[in-house]
């Protein structure tokens, strides 16, 4: 089974898709952590986005792995860190616009899918990854609420910030991920829209367990 989860940054996707996996025992997928990773090897071997021949190289020289827990590793290295880093975050988007880095990671994503039931989050996943997914969510949120979440988690991990930044970074994102031209952020036309602005991550759980409930 197939559980397609989109939105737009800090919509409160990835801690409700890994909640939700855990209660239905199946294998959860942030794939914004896997652009994010792609991301990392960019800028740390200062791959030029221009350059389609050393976009292409650098693709083949990327292994993306899954733990059992969930932890990403590139190239064997545990990154769940560094992905989240400013420089990494200020750069994703002009990554993830590239159709190779896409197609790679869809096809990453399609093959990780193969032999599990999974609670799959990102941006394309109802619309590219999985059209024919069993079910699909659309998360949204005023964008204060969520620069305020992503603000206070920063904080509860000691990272300095300030909210009118992350305010700006997430405008910026939405706008740019929403607006490229290969597979924008968008809702998929049969998904069903969850309004997260005034729900707790439990309620936001349970609203998801219901919806897939309801349909056995
Ligand atoms: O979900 P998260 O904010 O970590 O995603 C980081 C970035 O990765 C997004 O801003 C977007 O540019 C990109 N992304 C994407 N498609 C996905 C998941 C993430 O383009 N399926």
């Amino acid at each position: 089974m197939i559980i397609a989860i989109d939105g737009p940054s800090a919509s409160g996707k990835s801690t409700t898709a890994k909640l939700v996996a855990k209660k239905l025992d199946f294998l959860h997928i942030d794939t914004g952590a896997m652009y994010r990773a792609v991301t990392l090897y960019f800028l740390e071997h200062q791959v030029p986005l221009n350059n389609p021949t050393q976009i292409k190289q650098s693709l083949e020289k990327i292994d993306l792995k899954l733990s059992a827990e969930g932890k990403l590793f590139l190239n064997g290295r545990d990154v769940a860190e560094a992905i989240r880093e400013n420089p990494v975050t200020n750069f994703v988007s002009q990554v993830s616009a590239i159709p190779a880095v896409r197609d790679r990671m869809v096809e990453l994503q399609s093959n990780l899918a193969r032999n599990h039931d999974v609670v799959m989050e990102g941006r394309d996943i109802g619309t590219r990854v999985f059209p024919d997914a069993d079910y699909k969510i659309f998360i949204v949120a005023d964008t204060e609420v969520r620069s305020r979440r992503r603000y206070l988690e920063m904080r509860e991990k000691g990272v300095d910030c300030s909210y009118e930044s992350i305010l700006k970074d997430l405008i910026e994102r939405d706008r740019f991920d929403s607006t490229r031209e290969h597979s924008p952020l968008k809702k998929a036309d049969d998904a069903i829209v969850i309004d997260t602005t005034r729900l707790t991550i439990e309620e936001q759980v349970a609203e998801i367990i219901d919806i897939i409930r309801s349909n056995q």
